[in-house]
């Protein structure tokens, strides 16, 4: 795919936006974060341009300690996890997956001649999705398989933090970003599929970390594809 955006015109870009973020915000802003990060969340989720922490907070700085990678993989940045959890202590580990993922269907279609680099971090993806030498229909598939990307990812998690998790200092959460209407009326959705390897939709309601909030939110949040 042709990029036609012009590097000058990308560059100048980069600096009017950062001159207007410098603007609107004052000294006391960066005052509060710029000795230590506090982030809550560690959020793993693919590097897909269309996924952004923004989606979840409206100003992420300093809440969110985002690992991306292709097919929000914990195994493929697990140092990067492992600072989340254990060294910033966030409560909550996020795993969001995506609409039409393009890790997710360059796997089901064979990635025998991508880069080295590449293959390497989508085998990480093996025990999670079964690849086939045709499929029926291969958007419902891939659907599936995004989701059963987030199961597992969720599974890893479980086993890497189990003490915490034990505990009650660590959430784990599944979700899906749906920004396709795939499987909700509201474009840009975040789906609730999996809480601590839970999957089952009224059990996950019923979640203690699910209690205070209101009944028509979850109701509209938690979902499998
Ligand atoms: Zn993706």
């Amino acid at each position: 795919m042709k990029n036609n955006r012009r590097i000058n015109d990308i560059i100048n870009e980069i600096i009017v936006n950062d001159n207007n973020f410098v603007k609107s915000h004052n000294k006391e802003y960066f005052a509060e974060h710029s000795k230590k990060q506090k982030p809550y969340i560690t959020l793993v989720t693919c590097s897909d341009s269309r996924v952004q922490p923004d989606i979840l907070l409206s100003d992420p700085i300093n809440k969110i300690f985002c690992v991306e990678n292709i097919g929000n993989q914990i195994l493929s940045s697990e140092g990067s996890v492992d600072y989340g959890v254990y060294h910033l202590k966030t409560p909550v580990l996020l795993i969001l997956g995506h609409s039409d993922c393009g890790a997710i269907s360059a796997f089901m279609n064979g990635y025998a001649n991508e880069l080295v680099s590449i293959k390497n971090e989508l085998d990480n993806l093996k025990p999670a999705i079964v690849q086939k030498s045709d499929y029926d229909d291969f958007e419902k598939e891939l659907l599936i398989n995004i989701e059963l990307n987030i199961d597992y990812q969720v599974e890893v998690a479980l086993q890497k933090y189990s003490q915490l998790i034990e505990k009650n200092k660590l959430c784990v959460i599944g979700a899906y970003y749906d920004f396709k209407n795939d499987c909700s009326e509201k474009c840009g959705k975040v789906l609730i599929v999996n809480i601590n390897g839970d999957k089952n939709i009224d059990s996950i309601k019923h979640s203690s970390f699910l209690d205070g909030i209101d009944p028509e939110f979850i109701n509209d949040t938690v979902k499998r594809i």
